[in-house]
């Protein structure tokens, strides 16, 4: 049967095209507020989803955004969080740099069109945006949608890994990895990556180790500087302030510990010599700045 006219409309931007979508999706979006209660709502409703639809959450490919957490539940991190999204070996802890992925993943729509890829989504750019125009120029106009100009500021970024047409950053043409490297920049790695990141250490152990090279465990001494009303003096010998340094390497315990023979203590000490010189260069470069 046909429908009468008036039901069906082409969007705006379609009409030349005559597009009924621009592309398919199988992401699901879950708006929520922040609070636990909403959350309590919230999980049985996946298993209800669950039940009914036949499909799972999958965990792995699942990401939680939060926006206007109130002041009083943010804490500030122990660590920064740039080096947190640096790789192991350059000090950090190997998670994603959201920010930087994004702009990686929006680049992808840039370098689509900047190779004219065969999609039905460069086609409806090249008929309602570029109309001809050359895409290296292109700029776009501020009555634009925010994602598109969203799209075209990125394309700005990124022009300087172009040349002709062509991704030059990586020989095999534009990947997401390749990308995301080029724009997060690489640090030398640390010489004290094998002392923390090793199959002997047990995972809570790597942890701690980490944010003793980080020189951000809450040492008494740091919680003191916090403001915290507390004894400073080590909880072990209770001689000295409980520093980083005077617990792994000064302290007559830890010291005794390390010195039993058939210590296990005793080559971890040895091998966080290296831990040591690196606390030692830390300790020297914040004098330096105070
Ligand atoms: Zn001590």
């Amino acid at each position: 049967m046909q429908l009468p006219d008036i039901i069906f409309k082409f969007h705006l931007l379609c009409k030349q095209m005559r597009l009924t979508n621009l592309m398919f999706a199988d992401d699901v979006l879950m708006f929520s507020n922040g609070d636990a209660t909403s959350m309590m709502l919230l999980l049985p409703s996946f298993s209800t989803f669950s039940k009914t639809s036949g499909l799972k959450v999958s965990a792995s490919k699942t990401n939680a955004y939060f926006n206007g957490v109130p002041e009083e539940l943010k804490r500030t991190p122990l660590v920064a969080w740039s080096t947190i999204c640096s790789p192991k070996e350059e000090g950090g802890l190997g998670i994603k740099d959201q920010k930087i992925w994004n702009k990686v993943m929006v680049g992808r729509l840039v370098d689509w069109v900047a190779t004219k890829k065969d999609s039905i989504w460069v086609q409806w750019v090249n008929v309602n945006y570029l109309k001809g125009r050359d895409w290296k120029d292109y700029t776009a106009s501020p009555n634009s949608s925010s994602v598109w100009r969203r799209i075209c500021r990125v394309k700005q970024e990124l022009s300087v890994g172009y040349s002709y047409g062509k991704w030059t950053v990586q020989p095999e043409g534009y990947t997401p990895a390749g990308c995301y490297e080029w724009l997060r920049g690489s640090l030398p790695k640390v010489d004290w990556y094998g002392v923390v990141w090793n199959n002997w250490n047990l995972p809570k152990h790597r942890f701690m180790g980490w944010l003793l090279a980080q020189n951000s465990l809450h040492t008494n001494s740091r919680l003191l500087e916090f403001g915290m009303d507390i004894d400073d003096s080590c909880y072990l010998c209770g001689l000295a302030y409980e520093t980083q340094p005077h617990l792994f390497f000064e302290c007559l315990y830890s010291k005794q510990c390390a010195d039993r023979p058939g210590s296990k203590v005793q080559k971890g000490v040895q091998t966080a010599m290296v831990m040591g010189d690196h606390i030692a260069a830390m300790a020297a470069a914040e004098q330096m700045q105070s």
